[in-house]
């Protein structure tokens, strides 16, 4: 008897995806079903390139046709992913930006530049579309990350406006406030200043399609976090901080600040920077130079995600310094680490996505 569509659609309606807990079917996920024979092929559309879950989900959809269907089919499973996104703003501001995600810290120099940037690489590596927008006023670094810091912006003038072009390097398009004004004039700046430079960065920007924006925001909560929650509905933030005690507390105040009523803006979840180091000729040890866990044990206590748990590695410090975030040297434990907890982010978007109400833009008091 030969292989019917039904059957196979019959099969797959078996098959959950385990974040969203519904079937495939059910998600609109297959598509393209062909059959010739034994031969099986269909696509199954994730909701991420980056998707933890690709390998596992890909392995129960052969499973489900060899079980209920033919157990001498032939199944050739595309797994292929369109990035879902829960903007219902007026999109007025990067009408083809489906998810913006704000990476934010208590505190300076635990390392949110470097989760950024190799964040963005991380999932343009999975095949996502990525932009990053280095909005840190007071310390720009994407300049130095990705060794742009002689860049000469580009400028075009569409509809009689001068529009800036963001830099594409390493399948990232980069737009740092460093690009725009010398960063030592930055700092002087007072919030009215900063707020507008940032709405530039988005209102005079050529940006395209995008699955997802990452805001390298300054650390602390000052009035660039309030006007990028006023500018632009921002999909999640994910917080930066290393183990120790005087991070964690002012992590805390950072989360805070997304999880207020008036901004609600979702966490997605904590990544815990520095966590120990292992030195290279002893691969097996892990010493926990700021404390073990601060991150983890802090992600425990408020109920929201570990996403991550970074290790100090020497190579991360330096591929910063030379323009080219570590993740880029596949097969090092860097890059497992970046490439995992870039997966873990863009699921908690998936999920953010499937589960909960688009963001509102925060109307400012006045
Ligand atoms: P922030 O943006 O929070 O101020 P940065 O990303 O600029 O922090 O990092 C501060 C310094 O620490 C940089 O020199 C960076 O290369 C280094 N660094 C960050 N994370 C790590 C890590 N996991 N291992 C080693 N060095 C790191």
């Amino acid at each position: 008897m030969s292989i019917t569509k039904e059957q196979v659609t019959d099969a797959l309606s078996n098959v959950i995806e385990p974040d969203l807990k519904k079937d495939l079917i059910t998600l609109n996920m297959v598509r393209d079903i062909e059959i010739d024979g034994k031969n099986v092929s269909f696509s199954v559309v994730l909701t991420t390139p980056a998707c933890p879950l690709k390998a596992l989900i890909e392995r129960a959809c052969i499973n489900a046709i060899i079980h209920f269907v033919d157990e001498s089919a032939n199944v050739t499973v595309n797994m292929t992913s369109d990035v879902t996104s829960k903007r219902k703003d007026d999109k007025a501001l990067l009408p083809g930006v489906r998810n913006i995600i704000a990476v934010a810290s208590g505190k300076g120099g635990v390392g949110k530049s470097t989760i950024a940037s190799n964040l963005a690489v991380a999932l343009a590596m999975d095949g996502a579309r990525v932009g990053l927008v280095d909005a840190d006023i007071y310390g720009p670094s994407a300049p130095i990350m990705f060794g742009l810091e002689n860049q000469r912006l580009a400028v075009h003038e569409i509809d009689g406006k001068a529009m800036m072009e963001p830099v594409l390097k390493y399948g990232v398009k980069v737009l740092s406030i460093g690009f725009m004004v010398d960063p030592s004039k930055a700092i002087a700046w007072r919030g009215p200043m900063a707020s507008r430079a940032l709405t530039q960065l988005f209102s005079d920007a050529v940006w395209g399609d995008l699955d997802y924006m990452i805001i390298d925001l300054p650390p602390g909560t000052g009035d660039i976090h309030l006007s990028l929650v006023s500018t632009v509905p921002v999909t999640g933030a994910v917080i930066v901080t290393t183990p120790q005690q005087v991070s964690v507390a002012d992590a805390i105040k950072g989360i805070s600040l997304f999880q207020m009523d008036a901004i609600n803006v979702p966490v997605l979840g904590l990544i815990e920077n520095m966590a120990y180091f292992t030195p290279a000729e002893l691969p097996d040890n892990k010493y926990y130079i700021f404390g073990k866990d601060g991150g983890k044990k802090l992600a425990e206590k408020l109920g929201i995600n570990l996403l991550g748990q970074i290790p100090i590695v020497q190579s991360i410090c330096e591929s910063g310094d030379n323009g080219r975030p570590v993740v880029l040297d596949e097969g090092t434990p860097s890059n497992f680490a970046f490439m995992e907890m870039a997966r873990n982010v863009a699921q908690q978007i998936a999920i953010r996505n499937a589960n909960m109400e688009p963001t509102k833009i925060v109307q400012p008091v006045n």
